[in-house]
This record gives structure tokens, C-alpha cells and sequence, in this order.
């Protein structure tokens, strides 16, 4: 496929930390599809085009003409449909992201045209309280749904925990903390594992998020226990994450939300 053939174009690059980009990409001469904070979308590149210098070579032969897929959750506002913003870490080893990495503003992508994903704040009741839980780049379709009003439904307490390995690894801390500053309702609570590599210290949490959980989190910040009458929690990241987290509410009485049974727990599995 060649270049002027890919219908997106990149407006904007930001580098978070030395593995992880926030990224624009605007359609050329085309509608964005309606969406819904939460979902995701699909990127696709030439295989022809260049990997990032600093990812692993790859052994991989591809057939001419061969675009390379992959699904992003999105990241920016549903109201504003101009551009999608991506939340992107690179897998070095990985096919799709040492080429995005590889990308400078102006260069073009394929946007896939339609959107999908059930991880919306569709299915909370009115009067409920939401907390969104995500490590690394999970935190992406927060800043969605935070970004497309979900403070101003109707929600009673909203709280985003986000987990890290370093406090730039953070993504979107400068916005979130200006929102806690802004709203009663929100809380932002993030958490590194390697505080010992901070330059200048780090005096906010350093523990899993499955210990701040169960060592009761959300009752010191919110002074009271979130329980299935009323809480949904929303899950995104790191599988071990995810899956002990889900343990842990299960035992509470939590149930995970799926097609066929309504429930408190919402899980996007990358
Ligand atoms: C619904 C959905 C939403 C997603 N949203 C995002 C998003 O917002 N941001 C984002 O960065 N990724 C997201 N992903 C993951 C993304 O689709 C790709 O899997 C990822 O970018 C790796 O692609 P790749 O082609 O570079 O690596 P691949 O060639 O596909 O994978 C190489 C190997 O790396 C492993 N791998 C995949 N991701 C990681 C990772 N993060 N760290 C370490 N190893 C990994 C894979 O399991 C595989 O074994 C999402 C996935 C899904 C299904």
C-alpha cells in the first residue's frame, strides 16, 4: 500500500516517558465515526514502513502489500470529533508500535473506520460511584470518558487509580490532578513501584493496587465502602492487575459485567 494511501495523517506527538507516546491522528477528507468513550479503534501501518532505531530487529517476512493492525483504545473526548488521541507503549519486539514509534508529525496512518467496545459508562446507574482502575497505558479510555463530560452525569463520586512503574510513566498525571483540583467529585490517585528511582523524591503511594485496595483506599478518600449497591468499578492494564483485582471484588460481592449478566465489574483485556 503506499503512503498516500492511508487515510489518516499524525497532527500531533508526545513523547511521556522514553517508552510511551501520546498520539493525534486526524482523517484526511473524512468523517470521524460517533463513538463512545471507552472504545476502541484500529491502527494499521505499511509493513513497509521503518521501525523505530531503538526497537529489536525483526525476523518476520511479510507479503507485498501486508498492513500491520492493531486495536487502541481512545483516548480523547467523544464530543470533540476533530482527531483521535492514542496512549500508545512501545513493545520493542512488538510488529505495529516500532513503526508508530518510527512516525513524525505529518506522516500518515491508517484509522480504522469504525469503533467497538462494551467498556463504556453506559450500564452504571444513575446515583452510583465509578472508579477506574488501570496500570501503564490502561488509563487511556479513562481520559475518554473523562474527557466526553462523564463528570457532569449523573454520578455521585468518580475516582481514577493509576498505577506505574515511575512517576513519568504517569500519563495525563498533569491533567487529572488539575481536574482533582477543579471537582469534588474526582478523585486521582496514582502509585509507583520503583520509587527508589525517583531524582526528587516521591511522596505519594508505592504500593500494588490490589494492597491499596484491600488496605481500604477508596474509604479513607471517599469515607465510605464501596460495595455492588454502590460502586461500579472499571478495570484496564496489566492482566495480573485485572485478574487479582476481579478476585478480590468477586469476594466482595462484585460481579463482572458481561452481555448476558448485568454487574458491577468491567474488564477490557488487551
Ligand atoms: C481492545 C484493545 C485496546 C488496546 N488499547 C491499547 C492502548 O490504548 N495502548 C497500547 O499501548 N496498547 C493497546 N492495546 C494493545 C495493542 O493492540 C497491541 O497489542 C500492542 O500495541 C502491541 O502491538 P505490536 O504489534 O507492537 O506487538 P505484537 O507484535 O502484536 O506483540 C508482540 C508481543 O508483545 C506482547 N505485548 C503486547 N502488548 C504489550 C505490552 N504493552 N507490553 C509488553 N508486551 C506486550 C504481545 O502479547 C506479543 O506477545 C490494546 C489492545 C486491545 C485488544
Amino acid at each position: 500500500m503506499a503512503d498516500r494511501e492511508l487515510n489518516s495523517v499524525v497532527t500531533q506527538i508526545m513523547q511521556v516517558s522514553p517508552t510511551m507516546k501520546i498520539i493525534r491522528v486526524k482523517p484526511d477528507s473524512w468523517e470521524l465515526p460517533d463513538f463512545t468513550a471507552g472504545q476502541f479503534i484500529s491502527l494499521g501501518l505499511p509493513a513497509t514502513a521503518q521501525r523505530c532505531p531503538d526497537s529489536e530487529p525483526e525476523e518476520k517476512e511479510y507479503k507485498p502489500g501486508k498492513v500491520i493492525r492493531r486495536l487502541y483504545s481512545i483516548a480523547s473526548s467523544s464530543v470533540l470529533k476533530e482527531y483521535i488521541e492514542f496512549y500508545i507503549t512501545i513493545v520493542r519486539s512488538g510488529a505495529l508500535t516500532p513503526r508508530i514509534f518510527n512516525l513524525q508529525i505529518g506522516d500518515r496512518i491508517e484509522l480504522g473506520k469504525r469503533t467497538s467496545g462494551m467498556f463504556t459508562l453506559k450500564e452504571v446507574p444513575e446515583g452510583f460511584n465509578i472508579v477506574l482502575i488501570a496500570t501503564g497505558t490502561g488509563v487511556a479510555p479513562y481520559i475518554s470518558m473523562i474527557r466526553s463530560n462523564a463528570l457532569q452525569k449523573g454520578i455521585e463520586k468518580l475516582a481514577v487509580i493509576h498505577g506505574a512503574a515511575n512517576s513519568w510513566d504517569l500519563g495525563y498525571s498533569s491533567e487529572l490532578t488539575l481536574i482533582e483540583s477543579m471537582s469534588d467529585k474526582f478523585s486521582y490517585i496514582p502509585t509507583i513501584l520503583k520509587p527508589e528511582k525517583e531524582p526528587a523524591g516521591w511522596h505519594g503511594d508505592t504500593r500494588f493496587i490490589q494492597d491499596m485496595w484491600k488496605e481500604g483506599i477508596m474509604e479513607k478518600t471517599w469515607g465510605l465502602k464501596p460495595s455492588p449497591d454502590n460502586t461500579h468499578i472499571f478495570l484496564c492494564g496489566n492482566p495480573d492487575m485485572t485478574s487479582t483485582m476481579k478476585e478480590i471484588l468477586n469476594e466482595a460481592g462484585f460481579v463482572e459485567h458481561s452481555r448476558k449478566t448485568s454487574g458491577q465489574i468491567h474488564i477490557e483485556s488487551w
